[in-house]
């Protein structure tokens, strides 16, 4: 791989740097002869951008489906409208839908699926916790004998399927015709947007995901979670934390968490737990979790836990972009009193936690730059402002997606024998909190996105209309 000389680099306001970026690494030496020059003009040039976690398969699958968020449904005339719009891009299988907000958009189950008419179809809640599926989608998916039925197969009063899955995510998906997701278009697509690490959060990551993701020969550097600590990463994969999901309505006993947290550091990995609210953070510091270990969103933290959080020291990892798309319901569904308990990021900062930040896509949105922007706002969609004690300044709001992928709190920056993990920003430094535009990414001194003469640059734009 050619050398590159990255000349008039701006690392920080003001400075104008070459940086050379050889045998995957930031240097220092004397440039080769053969070195690759680009002139950056003083261009905004930061360590690349990390995000901490997401859910890759989940990111291709939800841009193969059909966006039934409030806001799409509010653009497109509703529910029906919208599937059967789809329908007729897709006359033929499945449709797949994402995104329906139940207590936006209404109840939704087979009945109300079977009088729009375009099934077999599944419409997964927002959450990603409920699949609704139509009566031709039930049939396809349910064993006639209702005795063999899965836990999580709601029925109604005569023992009947309502259409609602709870919690079937993995068992569904054994059951319909498996598409591959586009995980190539995702990587790129985060490379335009500057990003050159990500690691996959997924709770039931195993052999088979690990092989998969592996498989897809991302741009970015890849570190993935897994449900068990004795597994082994194929090549180009980092093992990440193993991943512990909590759900209220059926939290383990504080024994069998221990013990998994224990099993976990035993075998040399942290544990990833998922907390989103105040029981199951109260749990995982109970059972253990410590400086080693990360706590996955931290979205309610009650002034009275968080010196519980700041003793446990583990690293939080948080994702702003949620308050603009959740925020309102947040702000009108839970009690005043706790508002300022709500995605905190200040105050977290300044309890001494290391924080790092990330975007939980698809579930939150994928670009790194909107996570960015709501740090630093906090406005919700209808522009309000949650918790505005908690906003950040844009360089610190960077920070939390600068961080490196085994020790997210740790923030990387390109020093000599740096990785050459590069993003050069085709914006002035104060457009750092809204969305500025990305020139170039490197991924170890290669070129993944930006102006080149192979050609990529149609690829890229394609992509871009994504956003
Ligand atoms: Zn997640």
């Amino acid at each position: 791989m050619t050398a590159v000389l990255l000349r008039g680099a701006a690392p920080a306001p003001g400075r104008s740097v070459d940086l050379l970026l050889d045998g995957g690494q930031v240097s220092v030496a004397a440039p080769p002869r053969d070195v690759e020059e680009v002139h950056l003009g003083g261009r905004p040039t930061l360590p690349g951008l990390a995000d901490h976690h997401l859910h890759l398969m989940a990111l291709a699958a939800s841009w193969d489906s059909v966006d039934c968020s409030p806001a799409a449904l509010a653009s497109n005339g509703g529910l029906a409208p919208t599937l059967r719009a789809a329908r007729r891009r897709r006359p033929h299988g499945w449709l797949r839908a994402v995104g329906y907000d139940v207590a936006a958009s209404g109840e939704l189950d087979r009945r109300g699926l079977d009088d729009i008419g375009v099934g077999p179809v599944r419409v997964q809640d927002r959450t990603g916790i409920r699949w609704m599926l139509d009566s031709f989608g039930l049939r396809a998916v349910l064993p006639p004998d209702g005795r063999t039925w899965p836990d999580g197969v709601e029925r109604d009063a005569a023992g009947q399927a309502t259409g609602v899955l709870v919690r079937l995510d993995a068992w569904l998906g054994g059951r319909v015709p498996r598409s591959a997701p586009d995980l190539d278009a995702v990587s790129r697509w985060l490379a335009d947007r500057g990003v050159t690490s990500v690691t996959d959060a997924g709770a039931r990551n195993g052999p088979d995901e690990l092989t998969t993701l592996a498989a897809a020969g991302l741009c970015q550097r890849l570190t993935v979670m897994t449900a068990a600590a004795g597994v082994t990463a194929p090549r180009g994969v980092e093992l990440g934390p193993v991943k512990v999901l909590l759900d209220d309505d059926d939290l383990p006993g504080l024994g069998a968490l221990r013990a998994r947290i224990e099993e976990a550091h035993r075998s040399g990995r942290a544990v990833a737990v998922h907390c989103v609210t105040e029981t199951q953070l109260v749990l995982a510091l109970a059972a253990g979790v410590d400086r080693r270990d990360r706590i996955e969103h931290a979205s309610l933290v009650p002034a009275d836990v968080l010196p519980l959080l700041v003793a446990s020291d583990p690293t939080v990892v948080v994702q702003p972009g949620l308050v603009p798309p959740r925020g309102d319901r947040y702000l009108a569904e839970t009690d005043p009193r706790d508002h300022p308990s709500l995605h905190r990021l200040r105050s977290l900062l300044g309890a001494g936690l290391r924080v790092a930040a990330s975007s939980d896509a698809p579930y939150g949105p994928a670009d790194p730059w909107v996570g960015i922007a709501a740090a630093v706002e906090r406005r919700t969609s209808s522009g309000s402002v949650l918790g505005a004690d908690e906003a950040l300044t844009p360089a610190e709001a960077l920070g939390l997606f600068l961080g490196a992928a085994s020790d997210p709190g740790r923030r990387r920056a390109l020093r000599p024998g740096a990785a050459a993990d590069v993003v050069v920003l085709d914006d002035d430094w104060d457009a750092l909190g809204s969305s500025p535009r990305v020139w170039a990414t490197f991924v170890g001194g290669r070129r993944v996105a930006g102006p080149d003469p192979g050609g990529r640059r149609d690829t890229a734009a394609d992509a871009r209309g994504r956003r």
